[in-house]
């Protein structure tokens, strides 16, 4: 050991060697950092497989949220959640536990690793909000046919992930940073994300920003990949980019990942514990490996990280010594045999040179964001979402005449987001979930607690409620003269 090295202060860093193949790729991922002498000191910690079959409901025991919570810094191999087990993941159990809100996924050609798009040049970060929108797991049944899942974005999400977009960018001294949305359909959702793009990067000049649909996003990345640099996008959307951008690079089996909050960072390897060749010292270490060295760069520890990456770079170029995965068929070698080539290969510069990287600073955020309150909030009307088998007109009548006592007047009814009534001559095919709108001639103001609109609502509701069974209501709100809702398709 340098003398150096051994007067370095070490970090404490919470290891998860995880199921099926995990354990393997993490001693192998050790020991590399440890011949590269790697200022950590490792903590090893359970989770997966055995913490669900011990009777620990989230996979995740108390003793192990302790330890990152204490080290703020995990490395993890993947986990399992055996068939039977409840099906709640580990690995989401951490990623919420945590707030871990921001998946940052490299996507880097590699030497050595042959792909149709070899030789473009490759070099991109898929920044992914890693807790919001549809993946909130807010779904329910709203009737017996009819599925329901709450797409929740908010303001203070939206900016702390693009905040990261452009803090990453800072760090990795890149150029341009997209944000990829789907703002055409989801105006206020996905908009929100659109507009916060547009909000933030006024604040760094430095980087052009830029904006993309996410389904021409996904098209450009396989027609043109060199052209990304940072993309930052909503959590559903990341999840497909991600995996489809690794594609490009040569799969999920080489793909490393951070998940970073403000309490601590998680570091991982995308694929699976890959329990068919779990054991038997055949499993590629190359993604949690690379997930290290994106522990090493977030904890400052720069020249290690460049020693063990231009390590692995070399490894892959020069093709000898590789996993079954990645060598010729017939002369693949073990995990131990790889393991110890890239050892060998310590201290040697590859032709890829490593990109320069500083710290990435994430802004701090308080535990409650209270977002901005508008001068003016009023109550305009409401969605009541109500269960029949009606036709559209004849629930059209029924809820003019239920509701004509009350200052709401039905305006429309949609049945799944299209307008039916009053009728359009459209073909819409109906299901039995109706979202009913009325309107206030005369909005409440809302900054007037004395007009809550409350008793009013609820008389309408009764009166619905007499005749139908409704699942539930949405306010429509106008914040500061603007509409805080959408109008189904084909309303007037
Ligand atoms: P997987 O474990 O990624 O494995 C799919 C196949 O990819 C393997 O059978 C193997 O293919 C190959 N592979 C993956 N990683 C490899 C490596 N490091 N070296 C060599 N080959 C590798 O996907 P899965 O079968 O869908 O998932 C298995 C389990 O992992 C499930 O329980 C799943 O829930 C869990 N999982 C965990 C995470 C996580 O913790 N982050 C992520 C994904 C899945 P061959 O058949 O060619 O050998």
């Amino acid at each position: 050991m340098s003398a150096s090295a051994e007067t370095q202060t070490k970090t404490k860093v919470t290891a998860l060697p995880g199921d099926g193949i995990g354990p393997e790729v993490m001693d192998a991922t050790i020991k590399i950092l440890s011949a590269a002498e790697a200022p950590i000191e490792w903590e090893f910690a359970e989770a997966g497989a055995k913490a669900f079959e011990r009777g620990v409901v989230t996979g995740v025991p108390r003793e192990t949220l302790d330890s990152i919570a204490t080290n703020k810094l995990a490395l993890k191999s993947p986990l399992e959640t055996p068939i039977g087990y409840g099906g709640k993941s580990a690995n989401v159990t951490m990623r919420k536990f945590f707030e871990l809100y921001a998946n940052i996924r490299p996507v880097r050609e590699l030497p050595g690793i042959a792909t149709p798009f070899s030789g473009r040049g490759i070099d991109m970060v898929i920044v992914r909000e890693n807790v919001e929108d549809v993946y909130a797991g807010i779904e329910h049944m709203e009737t017996t046919g009819v599925a329901q899942c709450l797409k929740l974005m908010t303001a203070p999400g939206c900016e702390r992930i693009i905040r990261a977009a452009y803090g990453l960018a800072l760090a990795e001294e890149r150029k341009t940073v997209t944000v990829a949305h789907k703002a055409n359909i989801m105006k206020l959702t996905e908009g929100m994300m659109k507009r916060m793009g547009e909000k933030v990067a006024r604040e760094f000049p430095g980087i052009r920003a830029n904006q993309i649909i996410i389904d021409n996003c996904a098209h450009q990345l396989v027609i043109k990949p060199e052209a990304f640099d940072v993309i930052v996008t909503s959590n559903m959307n990341g999840d497909i980019i991600s995996d489809l951008a690794a594609g490009l690079v040569g799969g999920l089996g080489i793909a490393p990942s951070s998940n970073l909050g403000d309490n601590a960072a998680i570091f991982e390897a995308v694929h699976g514990s890959a329990p068919d060749i779990a054991g038997k010292d055949m499993a590629n270490p190359t993604a949690l490996l690379s997930a290290s060295v994106m522990l090493l760069r977030h904890i400052g520890a720069f020249e290690v990280a460049e020693k063990v990456e231009q390590a692995l770079f070399v490894t892959l170029a020069e093709g000898r010594n590789l996993t079954g995965d990645l060598a010729p068929r017939g002369h693949g070698v073990g995990t131990k045999a790889f393991t110890d080539q890239v050892i060998a290969n310590l201290g040697r510069q590859s032709a890829m040179r490593s990109r320069t990287y500083k710290k990435l600073e994430l802004a701090a955020w308080p535990k409650l964001t209270a977002h901005a309150e508008p001068t003016d909030r009023e109550l305009v009307g409401i969605d009541i979402f109500l269960e029949t088998d009606m036709g559209a007109e004849q629930l059209g009548k029924t809820l003019e005449e239920l509701s004509k006592y009350s200052p709401f007047k039905l305006t429309g009814i949609s049945n799944r987001g299209v307008s039916v009534y009053p009728p359009t001559g459209g073909e819409t095919f109906l299901v039995d979930h109706f979202a009913a709108r009325f309107m206030l001639d005369t909005p409440f103001s809302l900054n007037n607690t004395t007009t809550t609109g409350q008793p009013e609502i609820s008389y309408l509701v009764q009166r619905i409620g007499s005749k139908f069974t409704w699942m539930h209501i949405e306010k429509l709100q106008r914040f500061d003269g603007k509409d805080g809702f959408e109008r189904p398709q084909g309303e007037g």
